[in-house]
């Protein structure tokens, strides 16, 4: 029997784990120079020395000529830049002022410091703020939130799975609220960023605010719990009278929340290079580069664009059946606009599957979402095995990163993370998500992990099955997204 023979009788998981094994063997001398090599640390001191990697800014312009050296680096092949129009949005002043009687029945207003969420029109509301909790549209269903500011957590209830906040302002502002203000559940004054919609300007406006400032306005909110205590009806008619912070006066808290922002025709770019032969069918290896403008972007998405870069290099020693492209994604906090472009101009046909390394390199644990394929899990499951690395396999998909753009067509993906152990961003999209946070022995070794996932998804013994629009639509359901993503306008018009 014939090598090629062999493989092709050999079949199921036992079969891709003695492949991985063979190729992680024959990749030893590249899989080791990752590990001690200083270049990924470097690369992300020169990335998260820009500042912001705002989408459409001047600092994603310039990173993208950093991921561009590193790949010619890597020694990818066709090195190149291809530029798309965004709306960039910018950022200008907030201000979130609420004013509540003291003990004496005298008014008096505070000031809370406040930052604009992206895509947030310009714009000043008055009104009550409503405690709508989490903002989990059954929590916005219980409350009376018409012409009032919501106040809604970052963070979702232990459990479920986790609510993303473009359904929470979504599903707010369609429920009748005039502005929204997004409380981080992370303590240290750090007031969140976020975009509210996918490359457009939103219907209201919208703000992040610390944790701190957050306890104050939901003792001040109508539906606000003081001391643990829920305060006020939540739930059928709401009598405003006998609610809200009241300081004992009867009086209800009245909020003022302003937005000065911007959003106007900009450019973005991917860049791209080639791992591997030019074959008419691929395999994408993805991580978006651009990042919020309050922040360095070290771990959203440093660590990730930092670990592919990685990867490249020792993809580049591969031998490899097919061509990868390895493709660092702009504009993806501002909506998935780089991969929507990625998505749009090639034959989806022909792209086998999708890696995309959004999460990966912060913490030790590698995490794979498969997205609703059983055969992407089982690749992270083989790479699992043969490695003795754990890799948590999740199965449940989510449109929120640069696989979804793919997904919803049908191609199979792996979105790659990593466990920090806590719910949430964590110092993810606040000023916090700084280099110091960095360990770089997760992104070596995770880039190595990740390589060994790609030639896995590259293999020919390796059959990756497009996914069935009906069980697709399917699996969103299970996980509960219809409303949400409706109300965020991501559902597929085609999947009704
Ligand atoms: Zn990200």
């Amino acid at each position: 029997m014939t090598d090629d023979a062999a493989d092709a009788t050999r079949t199921g998981a036992g079969a891709a784990v003695d492949r991985v094994r063979e190729r992680a063997a024959a990749l030893a001398p590249a899989l080791g120079a990752t590990w001690t090599e200083d270049e990924p640390w470097r690369f992300l001191t020169d990335l998260t020395a820009i500042g912001s990697r705002m989408a459409g800014s001047e600092g994603e312009r310039r990173a993208a000529g950093l991921v561009a050296d590193a790949f010619e680096r890597a020694g990818l092949a066709d090195v190149r830049a291809e530029p798309f129009d965004l709306p960039a949005w910018e950022r200008g002043s907030a201000s979130l002022d609420v004013t509540v009687s003291g003990r004496d029945g005298e008014p008096a207003t505070r000031s809370f410091e406040a930052l604009a969420l992206p895509y947030s029109p310009s714009g000043r509301v008055a009104g009550e703020l409503v405690d709508v909790g989490y903002g989990t549209p059954a929590e916005i269903d219980e409350r009376d939130v018409e012409g009032r500011i919501a106040v809604a957590s970052t963070t979702t209830p232990e459990g479920g799975r986790f609510v993303h906040r473009m359904e929470k302002f979504g599903y707010a502002v369609e429920a009748g609220a005039v502005g929204f203000v997004f409380v981080n559940h992370v303590d240290g004054q750090l007031p969140p960023t976020g975009s509210l919609t996918f490359g457009e300007e939103a219907e209201a406006v919208a703000v992040g605010v610390s944790k701190e400032t957050g306890a104050w306005l939901r003792e001040y909110a109508v539906g606000g719990t003081v001391g643990g205590a829920e305060r006020g009806s939540v739930g059928g008619a709401v009598d405003t009278a006998s609610q809200g912070t009241t300081g004992g006066s009867g009086s209800v808290a009245r909020a003022e929340l302003s937005v000065e922002a911007s959003t106007t025709p900009g450019e973005s770019r991917n860049v791209i290079g080639r791992a591997g032969p030019d074959t008419d069918e691929r395999v994408l290896l993805l991580a978006h580069y651009d990042a919020h403008d309050i922040a360095e972007g070290a771990l959203d998405n440093g660590c990730g664009i930092a670990t592919v870069a990685t990867a490249a290099e020792v993809l580049a020693d591969a031998a490899l059946p097919l061509g990868v492209d390895v493709v660092a994604v702009g504009a993806e906090e501002v909506g998935l606009l780089g991969a929507e472009h990625l998505a749009d101009r090639l034959d989806l046909d022909r792209v086998k599957g999708v890696v995309n390394v959004d999460g990966a390199g912060r913490f030790r644990d590698l995490v794979a979402l498969a997205h609703a394929s059983t055969a992407a899990a089982s690749v992270a499951e083989a790479v699992s095995t043969a490695t003795r690395r754990p890799i948590e396999v999740d199965a449940q998909p989510h449109p929120f990163s640069d696989q979804w753009p793919f997904v919803r067509r049908g191609v199979p993906a792996l979105q790659l993370h990593s466990d920090s152990g806590d719910r949430g961003r964590g110092w993810g999209h606040t000023h916090a998500d700084t280099r110091d946070k960095v360990d770089d022995r997760n992104v070596r070794e995770h880039a190595m992990l990740i390589a060994l996932l790609v030639v896995e998804f590259a293999a020919p013994e390796r059959d990756l099955p497009r996914l069935d629009r009906d069980e697709l639509a399917a699996a969103f359901r299970e996980a509960d997204f219809e409303t949400g993503m409706r109300a965020a306008d991501l559902w597929p018009a085609d999947w009704d």
